[in-house]
């Protein structure tokens, strides 16, 4: 059970451009994305992947995130590209990154754009957050300002210890693809 419960609903139950009424759970299948960079990536950007892959392997066991091998079929693609491509895929030329997808679907390969100009900790922020909607957790909330889906995204590199509460929350077996925000709400008092 999180801290707050509140924070955690915010993120797990809307998405970039507001909540839904309808919005239900995703969340990440076992075992997990098989993810490959493309694009003018760097060794630094494979790093920085790797790391955050690693923690996420290690806050929601059984999910084992990985680099898709030749002969995998690759369910998360992290795309690099430069600041006036974002337009040809209809988004505003000033976004840093973009992730369209579905954690739950692993027959088509969900997507994040990260803008490949980007230098520095504005890089990894967007690499962080957008690598965090992947998670299923597709919305925003400016209640704490050290949150990786904060207004200050993009000076973040490390999940906040409430990030965190709301990752192994959402993974909690017992909470399920599909749910309402209600049917959760009413689980919550029930939980460890
Ligand atoms: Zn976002």
């Amino acid at each position: 059970m999180p801290s707050d419960f509140d924070y955690c609903a915010e993120l797990i139950f809307s998405w970039e451009f507001g909540g839904s009424p309808d919005w239900v759970v995703d969340k990440l299948p076992s075992p997990g994305p098989t993810v490959k960079l493309l694009g003018p990536y760097t060794e630094g950007d494979r790093t920085e992947v790797a790391r955050i892959m690693d923690e996420i392997n290690e806050l929601i066991t059984p999910v084992q995130m990985r680099f898709a091998t030749e002969s995998d079929f690759t369910t998360l693609e992290i795309i690099f590209i430069t600041q006036e491509r974002f337009v040809i895929w209809n988004l505003s030329p000033d976004f840093e990154g973009w992730y369209a997808g579905k954690a739950s679907q692993d027959d088509v390969a969900a997507m994040i754009l990260i803008n490949s100009e980007l230098r520095g900790t504005t890089r990894k922020g967007v690499i962080l957050h957008e690598m965090t909607h992947a998670l299923g957790l597709y919305g925003h909330s400016d209640k704490y300002s050290d949150g990786v889906l904060s207004y200050k995204w993009d000076t973040i590199t490390e999940f906040s210890d409430r990030d965190r509460e709301c990752i192994r929350f959402l993974y909690h077996p017992s909470i399920t693809v599909g749910m309402t925000e209600d049917e959760v709400r009413s689980l919550i008092h029930h939980l460890p």
